[in-house]
């Protein structure tokens, strides 16, 4: 793995894919720049080294046109304050004012290139428009986690371009990391968590998990289609009835593997989706006509605690219930506080999840893992084994 902290790329032109993918209010406004400052110790480092840093990112989703919703000039602001030098906007990708304003870019100097989803040629993964930009470039640096599962130009193909001269970035570089110890050799016991809505979008995960893990916690929305697909009771709580082979599949190969699985055992369920609903506590497989599970109950969350306290590794991504209201965070925040516990114990922690992060946020607990992924829906393909479109050429 070639990484930047090892190189000093001084004078030359660095193309830095980052995931500059800002929530933004209706008028363009930055609401949250997390992402910008998670890319400061790679932009500081090539600045340091007296590099000429192009920033390449992409901003939601435009139609591969201009569309002024989409400009990354607030984002520019944004970084320039961050970084606290100006930062040169160009207000397009290609042509010959971009290729005039990077030759004229002195060293430490730092572009940004306007939103590369304004190109088609990004989004289609076309080599063609990857070529265009290799010219901008002397080096490729990739710190896009949030993007490597993503086959477009930017992501995938510029790294092909500079065989010898491609680089991971501090976040990519953590987040590789981190994420190939719970796939490679782990110690045990290794505990997984999955939690959240549906069983869908996170087959392939647990599919990958399984041979790795002593033991699999699933809790949320998805642990229902598990529960019915066991011949449970699950009255009108959430599941997907074409999953309900799958999760049998999923089952029978715990057994296989000799992988525990716990799901929980009593839970809370109301008879209208509303904080402030009638409420009553009953067996995890049981639950009565007309009731909804939304959260897991006092046992439940005692046993998980049991499990992951003896845990050496524990990866946790999901919620437990529906912790956005309230009086059914219990279970998340239950799971959350004992994986904080195992981890001040000397156990391994990876959490990750847009919802998982948002509800150690509510705790303050972000630093009371051993790491947090930023990466969501990269990080769950990337727990799924499949080589990642932004890894293939990054050797
Ligand atoms: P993450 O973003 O951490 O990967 P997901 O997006 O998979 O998590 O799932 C988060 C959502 O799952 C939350 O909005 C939460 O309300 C929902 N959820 C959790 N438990 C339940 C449940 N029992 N019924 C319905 N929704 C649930
Ligand atoms: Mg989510």
């Amino acid at each position: 793995m070639r990484h930047i902290k090892d190189v000093n790329l001084k004078g030359k032109r660095v193309l830095l894919r980052v995931d500059f993918n800002v929530p933004t209010d209706g008028n363009g406004n930055i609401t949250d720049d997390t992402r910008i400052r998670k890319s400061l110790p790679t932009m500081q480092k090539l600045i340091g080294d007296g590099a000429r840093t192009i920033l390449i990112t992409h901003l939601g989703r435009p139609k591969g046109e201009f569309d002024e919703k989409y400009s990354l000039k607030n984002v520019a602001k944004r970084i320039s304050e961050i970084i606290g030098r100006e930062v040169i906007f160009t207000q397009s990708l290609l042509g010959e004012e971009v290729t005039d304003m990077v030759n004229n870019m002195k060293d430490s100097d730092v572009m940004l290139l306007e939103n590369i989803r304004f190109y088609k040629g990004e989004t289609g993964g076309d080599m063609e428009f990857a070529k265009e930009l290799a010219k901008l470039g002397d080096a490729y640096v990739n710190n896009a986690f949030g993007t490597v599962h993503r086959n477009h130009a930017s992501v995938s193909l510029l790294a092909g371009l500079f065989p010898n001269d491609h680089y991971f970035g501090f976040l990519m570089e953590r987040e590789v990391e981190n994420l190939s110890y719970l796939l490679g050799n782990p110690k045990h016991p290794f505990t997984a968590i999955i939690g959240g809505s549906k069983i869908s979008g996170k087959i392939d995960v647990l599919d990958n998990l399984i041979p790795k893990v002593d033991n699999m916690i699933i809790g949320g929305g998805m642990r229902y289609t598990f529960t019915k697909a066991l011949g449970g009771k699950i009255g009108n709580s959430l599941h997907e009835d074409d999953k309900l082979g799958v999760a049998l599949d999923l089952v029978d190969k715990m057994k296989k593997h000799n992988v525990n699985l716990y799901l929980p055992i009593d839970c809370i369920v109301i008879d209208d989706f509303r904080n402030d609903a009638n409420c009553q506590l009953v067996k995890g497989d049981e639950i009565p006509d007309g009731w909804e599970a939304v959260d897991c109950g006092p046992k439940s969350i005692e046993l998980f605690r049991e499990v992951i306290l003896k845990s050496q590794t524990i990866l946790w991504n999901g919620p437990m219930g529906v912790f956005e209201m309230p009086n059914f965070a219990k279970g998340t925040f239950g799971v959350a506080r004992a994986v904080a516990e195992a981890t001040q114990n000397g156990a391994f922690s990876v959490a990750g999840g847009g919802d998982s992060i948002s509800a150690l946020q509510q705790l303050d607990m972000m630093d009371k893992m051993s790491f947090v992924s930023t990466g969501g829906g990269a990080m769950l393909e990337f727990l799924s084994g499949i080589e990642l479109p932004g890894l293939k050429y990054m050797k």
